[in-house]
């Protein structure tokens, strides 16, 4: 059986990106695939050195995955932090990796702009530390949304490499797993290109009814169409593209019309669209409130979850030190 592998960074809560561009994934890949999925706290240090309660944060992330229709019996969550042989792997792979493909990274480049007191090695090798995640599983398939299309372009690329250094077939290439026919890419209604923890413009599935209506109707437009059939303007597009993830092809279809024959009123459409992410997400925000407060019931996940994955990283390790030459234990 094929196995899959994704991961989220526990430095916010999960949103709508974070749902459409995986974890609905996850969901659907769990009853067909050897599947883990993780919380990716160490990554998380690239841009929170000082987290303020990594291991609670941890645990919500979990509760929302769980929300969300993760099933602790058919998949290996974990957290990263509880696998150290992923450590392990990231140096090996770090070794053959070279500064200048690191540096072209583009997610690399725009977080070196977001933080630039804070350029740090950890920064420039995420795609490495994400590499090693990945390949001690040997997972073949990852569910991810169009952001982390070039780092996995680099986890092949560490796959490949090691194979060829050291004459082995032991790293399947993996590939970018997406739930429909593309990538997604769920934009930001502040007419940012797209919505995220660092951007300040996420719609969470922790948000009550009311914020998210408050944050929809506060969504970027402009005067409405001024001349039949026109192209939309990018923050329209955005809206547009953001409708056509969440609400039936129906609504989508009948707001497209009245864009094209000049007659869409924004505030009709967003009420729409408020009222189809309250659809989403009303029922896994009343979930995540119930696994939330059962703690024990979230450590026993994690730990149950270590266990497997470690089991899985280790057997990886222990072929990667014999291929190299290091002692084996
Ligand atoms: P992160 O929140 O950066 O840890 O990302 C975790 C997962 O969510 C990755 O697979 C991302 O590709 C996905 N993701 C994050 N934001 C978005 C977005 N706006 N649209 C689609 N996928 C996203």
């Amino acid at each position: 059986m094929e196995t899959v592998l994704s991961g989220i960074r526990p430095t916010g809560n999960l949103h709508l990106g974070n749902y459409y561009g995986a974890v609905r994934s996850f969901v659907k890949m769990q009853y067909e695939y050897n599947c883990f999925f993780f919380i990716a706290d160490w990554h998380s240090l690239t841009t929170h050195p000082t987290p303020e309660n990594i291991q609670n944060s941890a645990r919500t992330i979990l509760a929302e995955y769980l929300a969300c229709g993760l099933d602790p019996e058919k998949a290996t969550i974990y957290v990263q932090s509880d696998v150290p042989e992923t450590i392990e792997l990231y140096l090996y792979l770090n070794m053959n990796t070279y500064i200048g493909e690191l540096g072209r990274v583009t997610t690399f480049k725009e977080k070196a702009r977001q933080q630039p007191d804070n350029v740090n090695a950890g920064l420039f090798t995420y795609p490495t530390l994400m590499a090693a995640d990945i390949l001690q599983h040997r997972a073949t398939k990852v569910p991810v949304g169009k952001d982390q299309e070039q780092n996995m372009e680099m986890a092949r690329k560490c796959a490949r490499r090691f194979n060829n250094i050291y004459k082995t077939e032991l790293f399947p290439e993996p590939q970018n797993f997406y739930f429909a026919k593309e990538a997604v890419k769920v934009p930001g209604l502040d007419g940012s290109g797209k919505m995220g923890k660092s951007d300040g413009n996420c719609i969470y599935l922790c948000d009550e009814p009311k914020v998210i209506r408050k944050k929809v109707m506060k969504a970027v437009t402009d005067l409405g169409p001024q001349t039949p059939n026109s192209p939309k303007p990018e923050v329209i597009q955005n809206l547009f593209n953001f409708m056509k993830i969440v609400s039936a092809e129906d609504t989508y279809n009948y707001f497209d019309e009245k864009w094209n024959d000049c007659t869409l009123r924004y505030g009709d459409m967003k009420k729409q669209l408020a009222e189809d992410v309250v659809a989403v997400i009303q029922p896994i925000q009343e979930r995540i409130n119930e696994f939330a407060t059962n703690q024990q019931l979230l450590d026993n996940i994690a730990r149950m979850g270590a266990e497997k994955a470690r089991e899985s990283a280790a057997a990886t390790l222990r072929e990667v030190r014999k291929i190299i030459g290091f002692r084996v234990y």
